[in-house]
């Protein structure tokens, strides 16, 4: 089976997490502080805090920013579930915004229709979540724009995105959001196999954040109620988790990262051959805004089942029984039942259900070979 993403690990990567083997620290030591240094630095963040996956990283960036119960937060149907669960954590209720059907990220124009009745309403949201949509940035100086008028905090959900650009500057350096997330998951752009970052250029939110990674505990005497007892003395001043990052997935992190602008440009090169074997195929891909260069973590086609002689679902069988690991980001989240628990319907969203209803990935990863992708285009081709 061709999959629809891997990891690339090289000798050096093994190396790097050898090295850490074989050292004293295996969590808490030196590695997690120099990817997150690393990481500031590429994107340029003011600071970093790494975690243990992009899921934790957005619930801390949640609880940074306030989130609790009686608060809004308001996402993109289509996204991972997790860009949604974040605020349901934090006793926050959720809502969606729906999509651009040409960029597949949230529409501006719905958010900008959605805040202006909830004004009325008084029901603004505390937080947006703007997801990043195979590396795609959104159109994050018209959210920015938004925020201020409505006095919003946002949260860049950009696990896809690492390596991005935005305006030719790196996406994650929070010109126009509050703190931006990362997920180093393996079939994501670079790997800790499990983990994830934030990035923040607002120092007491870095602070925040590292607090809350490490049970809301201490060791620094100027945020102490009192003087330390002893040289051993912490306290626990919040009620936090253990979100923490170990040092050999920061150190697998660290050799990944000197990677990343070739895993980018190799998912360029890949992409450009997917669009150009398509061409002239009932399929449309993601449109790529000129101020955008996505990372390209997913190849999303659009089926035009009018001009198709199958199904969506037929089509997607069809590569499947090819060995194609072919797969559908995302189903809409407020289709989820857990969701439509929570009083979500299907019609709430019609341009993600649409998406949804013509939307697959093909595979594309570094490793891929043009072998492969003509594979998955004939294969396509004769099955649409
Ligand atoms: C992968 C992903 C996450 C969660 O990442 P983990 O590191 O697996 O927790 C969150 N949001 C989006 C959009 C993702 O793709």
């Amino acid at each position: 089976m061709i999959p629809y993403g891997r990891q690339q690990i090289s000798d050096a990567d093994i190396q790097a997490v050898v090295e850490v083997l074989k050292s004293d620290y295996l969590t808490q030591g030196p590695a997690v502080p120099a990817f997150e240094k690393a990481v500031a630095a590429y994107c340029g963040a003011g600071h970093a805090v790494a975690v243990n996956s992009a899921t934790s990283a957005l619930h801390l960036a949640c609880l940074a920013l306030g989130v609790q119960a009686g608060d809004q937060v308001w996402t993109t149907p289509i996204t991972f579930v997790a860009s949604a669960n974040c605020a349901l954590y934090c006793g926050a209720a959720v809502d969606f915004v729906d999509i651009d059907p040409e960029t597949f990220n949230i529409s501006v124009q719905a958010l900008q229709e959605k805040l202006h009745s909830a004004e009325q309403c008084g029901c603004l949201p505390k937080v947006v979540i703007a997801v990043h949509l195979c590396g795609l940035s959104c159109d994050m100086a018209a959210i920015h724009r938004l925020s201020k008028r409505y006095g919003f905090r946002i949260i860049e959900d950009a696990s896809h995105a690492i390596g991005g650009k935005y305006q030719n500057q790196p996406i994650g350096n929070c010109r126009y959001s509050d703190i931006s997330v990362f997920s180093f998951h393996p079939v994501k752009i670079i790997t800790t196999g499990e983990g994830g970052l934030a990035l923040t250029n607002d120092a007491e939110l870095a602070t925040h954040m590292a607090l809350l990674r490490s049970h809301g505990i201490t060791r620094d005497a100027e945020e102490m109620t009192h003087e330390p007892d002893g040289p051993w003395y912490y306290q626990q001043i919040e009620l936090g988790f253990n979100y923490r990052m170990t040092d050999l997935q920061a150190a697998l992190g660290l050799s990944q990262l000197k990677r990343l602008d070739a895993f980018v440009a190799r998912r360029h090169k890949l992409a450009g051959f997917y669009r150009q074997y398509l061409a002239g195929s009932p399929v449309v891909v993601q449109s790529q805004p000129e101020d955008c260069y996505s990372a390209l973590h997913l190849f999303v086609i659009r089926l035009q089942l009018d001009d198709c002689k199958k199904s969506h679902r037929e089509v997607f069988c069809c590569l499947r029984e090819a060995g194609i690991g072919a797969n559908l980001h995302y189903i809409p989240v407020h289709l989820q039942p857990y969701y439509q628990q929570r009083g979500f319907k299907p019609g709430d969203f019609p341009q993600a259900e649409r998406y949804y209803a013509e939307a697959m990935s093909l595979p594309l990863y570094p490793d891929l070979i043009e072998a492969q992708q003509l594979h998955v285009v004939a294969t396509l081709r004769a099955s649409v």
